[in-house]
């Protein structure tokens, strides 16, 4: 029998929301599908939203390449920006584009010959204070690379530190940075990730980049936004008993009960993913009941509380995060994002649907 610890991954959502993500946007978006989907399988969503998708972003050249080598066509930006001469090179052989944010990679670029033009991303720091070339440097740096005969075309960029955060002005001060800095240089512009696109129609250009909300996870959950999540993390009972009041449950003994609980055992950990620092409380989903995690979760298991769920039963469905239980829930609980809990599924065997 094989472990009942699965990802299931529902393809037609990951679609649902990366057409909501477009359509809200205008323009075009590349699906941002780095550290292999958030945790949904790169290869796999990538083919999914193929036929539909402008392009796709990752983080580095190896996974553009592992796209590249499954027969994904589009162009492919590469955000990160650390590269050297020789992912120039595969980016030009593979039609990557790639994410300039130093003077360093600009004076890279001006070493890299190649007769196909290199399409670059020149980012701008207009306020997050992390990489980007500066506001009162970004003109320059632009003619800089304008004048390579081995860059072709240029996109302004920048990235937002708070676009979750609609009540703060952050944004709006990086939105008019970028304007005022960029006001006279041609070429397309990219300034929203999945915050942006959610809340903050003034940042909206040429380009959007959805990561997280592609996966269904709101970064802003208090509002409905529509969208749908993609990974339901589920797996089932595999040992009921009955804990008396006073005894002590699991590692560090830290759940104890003074009335009768029922305690589940689930074939889940934090091997798999599953946050070990999830409180007792943290809820989950017992053949569709609701109800909480009690005791420390161990790497390959974990107890969950069945006492008021009688009709449970060894093999009961426990829903992890999903549709019943919202991931944004688990990972508040955990004292963390989602964004986390999602690139960190590991071990689990994704289903696909
Ligand atoms: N754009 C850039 C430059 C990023 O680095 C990322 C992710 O970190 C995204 C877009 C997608 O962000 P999100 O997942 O918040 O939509």
């Amino acid at each position: 029998m094989s472990r009942p610890a699965i990802a299931r991954i529902d393809l037609s959502a990951l679609r649902h929301n990366y057409r909501l993500a477009r359509s809200r946007h205008g323009g075009r978006a590349l699906a941002v599908i780095k550290a292999n989907a958030y945790g949904h399988g790169a290869v796999t969503c990538a083919r999914a939203l193929a036929s539909e998708a402008d392009a796709f972003a990752v983080a580095i050249v190896e996974e553009a390449l592992e796209l590249r080598d499954a027969g994904i066509r589009q162009p492919i930006l590469v955000l990160e920006g650390a590269f050297g001469p020789d992912d120039l090179a595969h980016a030009t052989m593979h039609d990557l584009w790639m994410v300039a944010h130093n003077a360093e990679q600009l004076a890279l670029i001006e070493a890299h010959r190649s007769i196909r033009p290199l399409t670059v991303w020149l980012k701008m720091d207009s306020g997050m204070h992390r990489a980007g070339i500066a506001p009162a440097d970004y003109a320059a740096a632009h003619a800089r690379l304008r004048a390579l005969p081995q860059v072709g075309p240029i996109v302004l960029m920048t990235h937002f530190a708070r676009a979750d955060e609609p009540n703060e002005a952050a944004t709006a001060d990086q939105i008019a940075t970028f304007d005022r800095a960029t006001a006279n240089l041609p070429g397309e512009r990219s300034l929203c990730n999945s915050g942006g696109i959610l809340c903050w129609p003034a940042g909206y250009r040429d380009w959007a980049r959805p990561g997280i909300l592609l996966y269904g996870a709101d970064p802003m959950p208090s509002d409905d936004h529509g969208l749908k999540p993609v990974m339901t993390l589920e797996s089932a009972i595999m040992n009921i008993r009955d804990l008396a009041p006073g005894e002590a449950l699991g590692y560090g003994g830290r759940f104890v009960s003074d009335t009768p609980t029922r305690v589940g055992l689930v074939a889940m950990g934090y091997a798999d993913g599953y946050p070990r620092v999830a409180p007792t409380g943290t809820p989950v989903a017992v053949d569709g009941q609701l109800t909480r995690v009690i005791g420390r979760v161990s790497m390959d298991m974990m107890t969950v509380d069945l006492t008021d769920l009688p009709a449970a039963r060894i093999g009961s469905r426990v829903e992890l995060w999903g549709n019943t239980v919202p991931i944004n829930t688990v990972a508040h609980a955990a004292g963390t994002i989602a964004y986390e809990l999602l690139c960190n599924i590991k071990r689990v065997r994704r289903d696909y649907i």
